[in-house]
């Protein structure tokens, strides 16, 4: 009975954390003002119920007639129906309420805030290579929370350190990210521009990505204003050449992201993709948001090789020209031009100042991504399987050619899993089958269709298949 009262208790502590919504304006209570509460946590602002009185006051309510006959005459009172009236209003579509702000609240204090070298160990853990990019990554993310926690934004600014991440598809752009907003525990939304559109057209638009921050964030304002937003695929948004018709997902949204990037207040919906009449409305200021962009830029190899050959063909350096076709270090030697004959426009880029590269995954990379990671896809198996008291265990020759098979199918990792998990369908089904196995070794014969895994009984007795 008391763990009943105590868990009513707990989920009224919870409610209390979140704010009030005005059921006729949808304002909510830290715009309007204290709440009246009616009933099922149906609340009504001062303003809306004193106009409602206002209303009510002007009309002279002898019979039901007379009052249908004044509601005509104030096409603009709104009335509310019992009947509309819903149970509870959705979790979702609640404003976690903003905390007191006692002196200016730092979230991130200075000293708290681990130090570029210790974020980059914290990758490593997961992210294989791409040391570059860890590195970079790293002191941007320690240089802008340490701006956020500090509040410089008076005497020297401190730029925003909004970045520009190119590199293969499955290359690990996304997870890099992922990684990046576990470890410092803020909230992080990805959104795929080619989703975007500019506002009005069918489609997202461009403010929904703080719209799915909020979310992330639990509708909490103050935590989704300090997360990670991830824009993936962002080269495609270039601008269209050649094309007479109006050009509304390529450089119309990169025109709409300005203010985003720059930061700026953003009104968004809570709980919903669009702005509509039903759903409550809050403001998210941008300015700390740090967004992360990424994209494969395919053909910008080819921009870099023209633009140094050019350079390299005057003048004394002319017998270079061809030095650049084989260079697999090309797209390292980016630079912003090189992104802007791409087709992003200029303002675009400057407000992605910290421009770095990722590398193509190599067969060594990928055996590695394979085992090492702290939730590496073997990893998971062995402890599936140790479950069943059974070890699993697979030759370095298997995993050579599980990751030959990946660089084929040209995705990068992402294909890893799908190998892995056909490879393991059959011993995941046959194992839990027969209690003396102990352990089962994959060979380069089993995944070749050449012969079966090494299995070793509980006795030490080896078999093969
Ligand atoms: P993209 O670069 O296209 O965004 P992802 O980050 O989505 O690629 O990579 C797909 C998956 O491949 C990830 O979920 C991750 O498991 C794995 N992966 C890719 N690159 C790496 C890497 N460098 N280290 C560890 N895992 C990786």
């Amino acid at each position: 009975m008391s763990e009943e009262k105590d868990s009513l208790l707990e989920e009224e502590k919870k409610d209390d954390e979140y704010e009030k919504i005005c059921y006729i304006c949808h304002r909510p209570e830290s715009k309007t003002g204290k709440m009246i509460e009616l009933m099922n946590q149906i609340t009504v602002c001062p303003d809306c119920l004193q106009k409602s009185f206002d209303s009510m006051s002007q009309m002279d309510t002898g019979s039901y007639q007379e009052l249908m006959e004044l509601s005509k005459k104030f096409p603009n009172m709104q009335m509310i129906h019992l009947s509309d009236i819903p149970e509870e209003i959705p979790k979702r579509q609640r404003i976690k309420k903003r905390k007191e702000k006692k002196e200016p609240q730092k979230a991130f204090d200075i000293k708290s805030i681990p130090a570029p070298h210790k974020i980059k160990a914290g990758l490593d853990e997961y992210v294989i290579g791409q040391e570059y990019a860890k590195k970079v990554i790293s002191v941007g993310v320690y240089n802008h929370y340490k701006r956020v926690a500090t509040g410089t934004m008076d005497e020297i600014e401190i730029e925003k350190s909004n970045m520009l991440m190119i590199g293969p598809t499955g290359c690990g752009k996304t997870y890099l990210v992922k990684t990046l907003a576990k470890l410092l525990d803020v909230p992080l939304a990805i959104a795929d521009a080619t989703s975007l559109t500019e506002a009005g057209y069918i489609g997202d638009d461009i403010e929904s990505v703080v719209s799915k921050l909020l979310a992330a964030a639990d509708n909490d304002v103050e935590r989704a204003e300090q997360g990670i937003i991830f824009i993936d695929e962002i080269d495609k948004i270039a601008k269209k050449k050649n094309t007479n018709q109006r050009d509304v997902s390529g450089e119309a949204v990169q025109q709409g992201m300005l203010k985003l990037l720059e930061g700026s207040d953003v009104e968004v919906p809570v709980g919903a993709n669009s702005k509509n009449a039903m759903v409550p409305l809050e403001t998210v200021n941008t300015r700390n948001i740090l967004f992360i962009c990424g994209g494969a830029f395919p053909g910008l190899e080819d921009i870099i090789k023209e633009r140094l050959n050019k350079q390299a063909s005057i003048g004394f350096r002319a017998d270079l020209r061809d030095k650049y076709d084989n260079d697999p270090t090309i797209l390292e030697k980016v630079t912003n031009e090189d992104i802007r004959s791409f087709g992003m426009i200029p303002e675009f880029i400057g407000r992605l100042p910290i421009i770095f590269t990722m590398q193509g995954l190599t067969k060594e990379m990928l055996v590695k991504i394979l085992k090492e990671p702290k939730n590496a896809i073997l990893k998971q198996y062995q402890k599936l399987l140790a479950l069943d008291e059974v070890q699993l265990e697979f030759d370095e020759d298997a995993l050579d050619v599980i990751a030959e098979r990946a660089l084929e199918k040209k995705t990068g990792a992402r294909a890893l899993r799908a190998i892995i998990e056909e490879i393991m369908l059959d011993i995941m089904y046959e194992i839990p089958k027969d209690d003396n196995i102990g352990k089962v070794t994959i060979t380069r014969e089993y995944i070749e269709h050449t012969g079966g895994p090494q299995i070793t009984l509980r006795g030490d007795l080896v078999v093969y298949g």
